[in-house]
């Protein structure tokens, strides 16, 4: 079956959320597979390290080195030639004849009966393949050590060279969304620049006559505009190159005005409102002249409504690709969720990142969650310790869909399965936490 937005197949009926995931995904590969047939060297540039934090490697690295370049040593101690070890529990006495510190490597060559003070990451001298920790021996005097010879092995803790990594291995995978022990990794290899992805080009808008922009007067029945800066904060936080198109009235020359620029300069627009049973009659008549794109029915909650496909390429305009289009609710917290769910994903996939989907964790819930089977929903919720130590989730208040409040105040989702229905309390929950650790 052809992967179309407007498939008469998903709009028939409430569409599920993994199989609105699955179509998005579909799209977005497709995209993929026009622009490498195009191989347009453009989508890349090279970064320095300290500029590539979240930005998403093109191409695999290979190391340069081997890591450790040399053996070396895992611990304080004493290293000696470890054929001396037996089974037995006879102490062995060895004379100590110098010291290696980690940066200042011992020159000279170590004796059978002889061993050397060596510190962490110290180069193992010649003739010496094993360390027995500092705290495991004993001191006969101020050079000799003694320690059971069944104490350890031939080898013990000692790093061999290449262990962590062998020369020209992949140190980190094309597709990886750079983290800080990502660019530490890099710099560990002696590596300044990273070649990546270009930042996608995603342009913002927000529809609705009752819109008004900060600083504006508010008339009877007008409010401010909040999709536009939630939207820039998610965005923000996977580095995309942001194109603000501002409000657009609920006009349809306006609308159609809007949509062309974006889709001229934008990989991607995701537009906010107008997508509701009321208004989506009127959106889909300048989305039928612009592109390919579906109106859906989501079996989810907040997030009903959304648009979603592609528009087409315009006459005059640089690039060739398609623009992605989202159409998201209006409603502030289903613009947040649906971002969320479905936007974060794919402009991750299309930026060419791997494993670009969100974590999740479990919990327990605190308190009764009513649910009717047959949709998903995302409740917002505090994630925290437990009375029992063990990881709990707790809702924010009211959860209706236009409630801000109840996202601020959240630090996670707790999301309620299709065939779910009511969470009693201590039952566990699948949890989504708005942070990542690292
Ligand atoms: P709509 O999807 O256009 O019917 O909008 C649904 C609800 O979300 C209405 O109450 C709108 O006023 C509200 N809304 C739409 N766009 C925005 C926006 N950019 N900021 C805040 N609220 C909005
Ligand atoms: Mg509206």
């Amino acid at each position: 079956m052809k992967c179309s937005p407007n498939n008469p197949i998903l709009l028939s009926a409430s569409l599920h959320v993994d199989e609105a995931r699955r179509v998005i995904s579909d799209l977005v590969t497709e995209l993929l597979e026009e622009s490498a047939k195009a191989s347009d060297s453009s989508q890349l540039e090279i970064v320095s390290l300290d500029q590539a934090i979240n930005r998403i490697l093109a191409e695999d690295l290979l190391s340069p080195i081997d890591v450790p370049a040399a053996d070396n040593s895992a611990m304080d101690g004493y290293a000696f030639h470890g054929d001396c070890l037996t089974d037995s529990e006879d102490l062995l006495v060895l004379k100590v004849i110098g010291t290696a510190y980690a940066g200042k490597p011992f020159q000279g060559q170590i004796e059978p009966g002889e061993c050397l003070k060596i510190m962490t990451g110290a180069l193992m001298p010649d003739g010496c393949d094993t360390v027995i920790p500092q705290e495991l021996t004993k001191s006969q005097s101020d050079e000799l050590i003694e320690f059971p010879k069944n104490l350890l092995k031939s080898g013990d803790n000692r790093r061999l060279r290449g262990e962590d990594l062998q020369k020209a291995q992949p140190a980190i995978e094309a597709g990886r969304i750079l983290r800080p022990s990502d660019l530490g990794l890099a710099a560990s290899l002696g590596i300044a620049s990273l070649k990546v992805h270009r930042k996608l080009k995603v342009a913002i808008l927000s529809s609705g006559d009752e819109l008004r922009s900060l600083g504006q007067t508010l008339d009877a029945g007008s409010i401010y505009d909040s999709n536009r800066y939630s939207l820039v904060g998610l965005l923000n936080r996977i580095n995309v190159e942001i194109i603000d198109c501002g409000i657009v009235r609920d006009d349809p020359a306006s609308l159609k005005e809007a949509f062309c620029n974006a889709a001229k300069v934008a990989d991607v627009l995701i537009s906010s409102g107008g997508v509701s049973v009321g208004e989506a009659d009127f959106t889909k008549q300048i989305m039928q002249e612009l592109g390919d794109v579906g109106f859906w029915k989501i079996a989810m909650r907040p997030g009903r409504p959304m648009a979603f496909g592609t528009l087409k390429p315009l006459a005059g305009q640089s690039k060739t690709r398609k623009t992605l289009f989202f159409g998201l609710p209006g409603n502030p917290v289903a613009v947040m969720v649906t971002f969320y769910q479905f936007v974060r994903t794919a402009l991750l996939q299309l930026n060419g990142a791997k494993d670009a989907e969100p974590q999740i964790t479990q919990a327990r819930s605190s308190l009764l969650i009513r649910k009717k089977p047959g949709r998903t929903e995302f409740q917002r919720a505090i994630f925290s310790r437990g009375e029992d130590g063990k990881p709990a989730v707790k809702l924010t208040g009211s959860q209706g869909a236009g409630i801000l409040r109840s996202m601020s105040e959240a630090n996670c989702f707790v999301i309620l399965h299709h065939d779910q229905g009511n969470i009693e309390p201590g039952d566990w929950v699948d949890v989504a936490l708005f942070d990542g650790l690292l």
